[in-house]
């Protein structure tokens, strides 16, 4: 392992802990790790604190980046970025203009599909939240294929083509005059938004627009976890249950 490495620590309870490999010690209930021990380790090894318990090294994945990341606004749940990358099928390669960045939650997962042949060009108007998500986007190793621009995506968008447009802004209906001239027929425009009254004014605006997109798609995503036992398998009494609506428009 490399010195300034991210590792995920995994203890014999199950927690997930996110550590740069260094010469410190880190504390936990469990006890104070040396972390310099990791130089000399791989992952699948065990690394033990000095009250004897051991903790599991692995590499880290997007979703330990996101659960353990700094911050701002509210993110994208998994199960959101999930359906937004399925259904719009954003793919290797794509160039994805994305608003707000927020958190860069989202902007995480969209550069993973991307991947290192592609773009994601993130508009954000409050500074503080592209710092964070600056930030979050280097933690995660994606900052050589995303952008972020300190701008109101409402006033227009600069770059002349994108496959896809994904926003999680307050008022979308505002980006789709920019959305017309740049979206590449057979693109998706999508956007997120957590209230009822979102959508419809959204549709409100949409109905000028309609010319330029198939019929559109509107979903909101459930994911019941089940509760398995030796026993007794069933769901469990609590779920996280509306996040948000997701728009799905594919240009024509
Ligand atoms: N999707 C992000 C994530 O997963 O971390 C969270 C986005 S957050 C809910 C909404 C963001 O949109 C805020 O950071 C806000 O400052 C930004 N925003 C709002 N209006 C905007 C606009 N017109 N142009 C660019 N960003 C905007």
């Amino acid at each position: 392992m490399r010195e300034g490495e991210k590792v995920l620590l995994v203890d014999p309870r199950g927690k997930r802990y996110l550590v740069t490999v260094s010469n410190r010690e880190f504390h936990t209930d469990l006890g104070i790790l040396n972390l310099g021990e990791l130089l000399e380790k791989d992952y699948g090894d065990t690394i033990e604190s000095h009250r004897g318990e051991r903790f599991r090294i692995l590499k880290p994945d997007i979703n330990d980046i996101v659960a353990k990341m700094r911050r701002g606004p509210q993110i994208i749940h998994p199960k959101d970025a999930g359906i937004i990358m399925a259904y719009a099928g954003i793919s290797p390669g794509d160039t994805v203009i994305e608003a707000g960045a927020g958190s860069g939650a989202l902007t995480i997962f969209l550069a993973n599909i991307v991947g290192p042949s592609g773009r994601v060009i993130s508009y954000e108007i409050r500074e503080d939240h592209a710092e964070i998500a600056r930030k979050n986007i280097e933690l995660a190793g994606f900052s050589d294929r995303v952008t972020i621009k300190l701008k109101d995506i409402y006033e227009g968008i600069d770059e002349e083509r994108a496959d896809h447009i994904v926003l999680d802004l307050p008022q979308p209906e505002n980006v789709l005059p920019h959305a017309v001239k740049v979206l590449r027929p057979g693109g998706y425009f999508v956007a997120y938004t957590p209230c009822a009254n979102q959508v419809y004014r959204f549709f409100q605006a949409f109905q000028a627009y309609r010319e330029h997109f198939m019929k559109p798609r509107v979903v909101e995503v459930l994911v019941r976890e089940q509760e398995v036992k030796s026993d007794c398998m069933r769901p469990k009494t609590t779920m996280l249950a509306h996040t948000g609506y997701i728009t799905f428009l594919r240009k024509l």
